[in-house]
């Protein structure tokens, strides 16, 4: 039975209140209006980004109650009136940072913070409506995306139609960790080949950079983190060494400056703590410092 034109009940994760944690509840998402896709979700991830939200109990400009989630990718279940760019059946990921196409960050080849983001804000639809209710209540939408719902609405430019044989349940990754990730390292960073690269923190995002600098044919790539057991998955990724700061007396950046002889070319910070970068810069030896979190929200 189609669907199509009708509102979808199903399970989602609501957070109630700031610094609360996930609950699973019945919730109603109403059709995608004009320009709006409604999407069956296949896959999503809990970003570092969410973590750290969930966490501050001070965000004053969340909304709640709030459907989070920004990593994921689905099939398209019906669309809206004027949209052309993706068709029910088709498989898509989740845009965090939208992209309209038209002003002047998207037609610009260096930038790729569309103005549209700024409705991300509001946490509602562009007609300043939710698509989301609970219990009588309407529910916050987030980041345009919302994915931590069986069923989601998100902007058309908020959503990238993929080859049809990919596997959404690895390619959700792209929608956000990894993009940061790879992207910063070749884009942002430029990693030239034959360099010597530092990666602190070794999530998704971490991984993904490693990735980014394997690719860019960094010779050295020298992956460090807190959790040993991040390490094995660093190594298969192109980690060519993983160290543990806690395992050393001295500061990290001299034990960096004793394994390369005069310091890496290339560092990234990719924990999410600023106090890994800033005031320890002039101490420490390395060319380079990319704080890829910094850029976010
Ligand atoms: P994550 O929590 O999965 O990974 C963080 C890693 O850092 C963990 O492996 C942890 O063990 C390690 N770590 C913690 N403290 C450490 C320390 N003192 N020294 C060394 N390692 C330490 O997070 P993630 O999803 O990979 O995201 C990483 C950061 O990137 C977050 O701050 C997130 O907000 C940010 N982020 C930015 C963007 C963007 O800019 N577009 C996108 C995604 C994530
Ligand atoms: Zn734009």
């Amino acid at each position: 039975m189609s669907t199509t034109g009708k509102v979808i009940r199903c399970k989602a994760a609501i957070v109630w209140k700031p610094g609360g944690s996930f609950s699973i509840e019945e919730v109603e998402v109403a059709p995608p209006k004009a320009k709006e896709v409604r999407i069956k979700m296949v896959a999503t991830a809990l970003c570092g980004t969410e973590m750290k939200m969930l966490k501050d109990k001070n965000l004053q400009h969340q909304h709640y109650p709030i459907i989070m989630g920004h990593e994921g990718a689905g099939i398209v279940e019906s669309v809206g009136e004027g949209v052309s760019t993706v068709k029910a059946g088709d498989k898509v990921i989740a845009l965090f940072l939208p992209q309209c196409g038209e002003c002047t960050s998207c037609l610009n080849s260096a930038d790729n913070f569309c103005i549209k983001l700024k409705q991300a804000e509001t946490h509602l639809m562009s007609d300043g409506t939710s698509r989301f209710t609970c219990k009588g209540k309407p529910v916050y939408h987030f980041g345009n995306t919302s994915t931590f719902s069986e069923y989601t609405v998100m902007d058309e430019i908020s959503v990238a139609k993929i080859d049809a044989a990919a596997p959404l349940e690895k390619v959700f990754l792209v929608s956000c960790g990894f993009s940061t990730g790879y992207g910063g390292a070749i884009n942002t960073a430029k990693v030239t080949p034959g360099s010597t690269c530092a990666v602190f923190g070794l999530g998704g995002v971490g991984l993904s950079v490693i990735m980014g600098c394997k690719a860019a044919g960094a010779t050295r790539i020298i992956a460090v983190d807190i959790n040993k057991d991040k390490f094995e998955k660093a190594k298969e990724v192109g980690a060519t060494e993983c160290i543990n700061p806690q395992d050393y007396e001295k500061p990290i950046q001299e034990v960096l400056f004793d394994l390369t002889g005069d310091g890496v070319d290339f560092s990234f910070e990719v924990i999410g703590n600023p106090e890994t970068v800033a005031g320890k810069a002039e101490m420490v030896p390395l060319n380079w410092f990319l704080i890829i979190w910094q850029r976010r929200l």
